[in-house]
């Protein structure tokens, strides 16, 4: 028998990105809201951008934002005639389970 579980969060469950500093290894924890244009590792001082110019930046940095925006926008879900909520499913396993 195999047991699926499936994993759900709320917008109201992503507090925080962990970024990584793929040069020294250290990890930093950003609160949602509270990061905006990482660019250089707080703890190395290594640039995560080789190029200034490079769009995947910007795009993250839209990403994070957009998050913020998200968020906001779920909480005034399920009033003024919105009946509808969204979650986010994450990675689940699946357990093996002999009988
Ligand atoms: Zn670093």
């Amino acid at each position: 028998m195999t047991v699926e579980t499936r994993t759900f969060i709320s917008l109201d469950d992503l507090v925080g990105f962990e970024l990584t500093c793929l040069q020294c290894k250290v990890k930093s924890v950003f609160e949602v809201g509270g990061i905006n244009q990482p660019v250089i590792c707080p703890m190395c001082g290594e640039k995560w951008f080789d190029r200034e110019s490079d769009s995947r930046r910007a795009k993250l940095n839209q990403f994070f934002w957009q998050v913020v925006e998200l968020k906001k926008l779920l909480q005034s879900f399920p009033t003024d005639g919105i009946k509808l909520s969204v979650r986010l499913e994450i990675t689940s396993h699946t357990q093996s389970v002999s009988k």
